[in-house]
C-alpha cells in the first residue's frame, strides 16, 4: 500500500530530503550535466530519474533493492545541483536515502565486504600503504584475474600504486619540508588548521608541504594536529553514517578552538567538513560542529579571502594551465573564481578553459573503485577534453581527480604534468614554474 514521503525515514534528515523531493519539477536540465546518463543513457541513472525512484523508494511504490543500483551509479559529483534553475538540493536526498537504503536492506556478503575494505583502506594512511606494497608485489598475477570487474579494480589500485610511487616528488629548489606548526611562527597574519587527511598524506603528500610554504610566504601560521585524520566524507557518502561520524568527532577534538580557520587542500574534504552540522543533527555536538564547519575552508578560498601579500614571480616562459574543476569545489561549494584567482596571480601564466567542465572525471572517493567501467570511461573523456585545451599543466584542486586525469592521460600516451593549484602557486614562488621545472 502506497503511504506518504516520511521524513522520519531519514532521520534528522529528512525534512531536506522531502524538500528536494517536493522542489523537483522534472524539467531535465539537470540531465546533460550528469556524467551517468550521458555515460550509460538511461533515465533512472539520471538525477531526475533518480529522484522519482527516490521517491517511489520511500513511499513504499517500488522495493529499494530495484533502487539500488541506480544510486550505486551515482558519483554524488553534484554536477545536478549546479545546473538545476529549481535550486533542487540532491545532497539533501541522496546523502541520507544512501545511508537508509543501506540499514534497511543488507547488500550480500561479498559487496559488503569489499565496500568495507575499499573504505577501511583508502580511509586509513597505514593500511593504505600496505595495499599499495601489495599491489606492487601481485602485479604479475594481474593476468590471472579472468574477471573483468576484479581484473578492472586490480586495474584501480595499480594506477594509485603507480602514482604513489613515481609522480609526487618535492619541488627541486624549494625550502625543505617543514611542520609549520613547530616552528616560530610567521608574521602574524593567523593561525590555521591544516588537515593531513587521509589518502592524500600518502599519494601526495607534497600538496600539504606546498600549501604550508605558501601560508608562511603571505604571514599564516598552519598547524597540523597529528591526532586528526580521515574527514569522513568517504563513509559519509556511502551512507555509512556511524562511521563517518566517528571520524568526524576525532577532527572536531583534534582543532584547537581559538584557531583561526580550518583548512584543506582537498576539495572532498573541505566540502566533507562543511556537512558536519548534517552529520551531528539532533546530536550532543551539534552546536560545535556548526561552529567548525563554519571556519571549514577549501585553502584557495582561504587566499583569495585574505588576499596574497607576497606577489608570486612570473613563470620564466609563457605556460597555458588548463583549470579542472574538481566536482566537490565547484558543485558542492561553488569555487570555481577561486583556484583561478590564485593561478591569475603568478604572471607570464593563460589560464585555459576545457570544454565540459562541469562533468566528473569518474575519482570521485572510491567510486573508480567500486565502479570501475565507469569511472574508466570518464577519465578517457576527460582527459581528451583537457587535451584539446592544448595545455602546458592541468591544474585541481583535489588528489583524486590528480591521480585520475594522470592515469588517463598517460594511458593516451600523454606527458602533461598534472599539479594541484597550490603546488603551481609554490613552484611560481620558488621561482620553477618553468617548462624545465616541471618535468623536475
Ligand atoms: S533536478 Fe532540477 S534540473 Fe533536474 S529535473 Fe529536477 S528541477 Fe529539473
Ligand atoms: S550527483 Fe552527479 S552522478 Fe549523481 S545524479 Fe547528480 S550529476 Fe548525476
Amino acid at each position: 500500500m502506497r503511504h506518504s514521503i516520511e521524513a522520519e525515514k531519514l532521520g534528522v534528515a529528512g525534512s531536506g530530503a522531502a524538500q528536494a523531493i517536493s522542489s523537483c519539477v522534472h524539467c531535465g536540465f539537470c540531465l546533460s550535466s550528469c556524467p551517468t546518463y550521458l555515460t550509460l543513457g538511461e533515465e533512472m541513472d539520471s538525477p531526475r530519474g533518480r529522484i522519482v525512484l527516490m521517491k517511489e523508494a520511500l513511499e513504499g511504490a517500488i522495493d529499494l533493492r530495484s533502487a539500488r543500483p541506480y544510486i550505486d551509479n551515482c558519483l554524488s559529483c553534484l554536477a545536478c545541483e549546479t545546473a538545476c534553475p529549481s535550486g533542487v538540493a540532491y545532497r539533501d536526498l541522496i546523502t541520507p536515502f544512501r545511508a537508509y537504503i543501506d540499514s534497511e536492506c543488507r547488500r550480500p556478503f561479498p559487496e559488503r565486504l569489499l565496500r568495507s575494505l575499499l573504505l577501511g583502506t583508502v580511509q586509513s594512511p597505514s593500511r593504505l600503504r600496505l595495499a599499495l606494497r601489495v599491489t606492487r608485489l601481485l602485479r604479475p598475477l594481474r593476468p590471472l584475474l579472468g574477471d573483468e570487474l576484479q581484473a578492472s579494480i586490480a586495474a584501480a589500485l595499480e594506477r594509485l600504486a603507480t602514482a604513489a610511487q613515481s609522480t609526487r616528488q618535492p619541488v627541486k629548489g624549494s625550502s625543505p619540508t617543514t611542520q609549520q606548526g613547530d616552528g616560530p611562527p610567521p608574521a602574524g597574519r593567523g593561525r590555521v588548521g591544516l588537515l593531513a587527511g587521509c589518502a592524500q598524506q600518502v599519494l601526495a603528500p607534497q600538496i600539504n608541504r606546498a600549501a604550508e610554504r605558501v601560508l608562511a610566504r603571505n604571514g599564516i601560521q598552519a598547524i597540523t594536529p597529528s591526532e586528526a585524520g580521515c574527514c569522513g566524507a568517504l563513509s559519509l557518502h556511502a551512507g555509512a553514517l556511524r562511521q563517518a561520524r566517528v571520524r568526524a568527532r576525532r577532527n572536531l577534538d583534534a582543532f584547537d578552538e581559538d584557531l583561526d580557520a580550518i583548512v584543506s587542500t582537498t576539495a572532498g574534504c573541505s566540502s566533507g567538513m562543511k556537512e558536519y552540522p548534517l552529520l551531528f543533527a539532533g546530536d550532543p555536538d551539534e552546536e560545535r560542529a556548526r561552529s567548525f564547519a563554519g571556519k571549514v575552508r577549501d585553502i584557495s578560498a582561504l587566499l583569495t579571502e585574505i588576499g596574497l601579500t607576497a606577489a608570486p614571480p612570473s613563470a620564466s616562459t609563457p605556460l597555458r594551465i588548463a583549470c579542472h574543476d574538481a566536482c566537490h569545489l565547484a558543485h558542492a561549494q561553488s569555487l570555481r573564481v577561486q583556484p583561478r584567482a590564485l593561478l591569475r596571480a603568478i604572471g607570464n601564466v593563460t589560464l585555459v578553459q576545457p570544454a565540459e567542465w562541469e562533468l566528473c572525471c569518474g575519482s570521485a572517493g572510491t567510486y573508480n573503485l567500486n565502479k570501475p567501467r565507469i569511472a574508466a570511461q570518464l577519465g578517457r573523456r576527460k582527459a581528451k577534453r583537457l587535451l584539446e585545451a592544448s595545455p602546458d599543466l592541468i591544474a585541481t584542486s583535489n588528489v583524486g581527480c590528480m591521480l585520475q586525469i594522470e592515469a588517463h592521460l598517460r594511458a593516451l600516451g600523454d606527458t602533461t604534468p598534472v599539479l594541484h593549484a597550490i603546488e603551481v602557486l609554490d613552484r611560481a614562488y620558488s621561482g620553477t614554474l618553468s617548462p624545465a621545472g616541471l618535468d623536475a
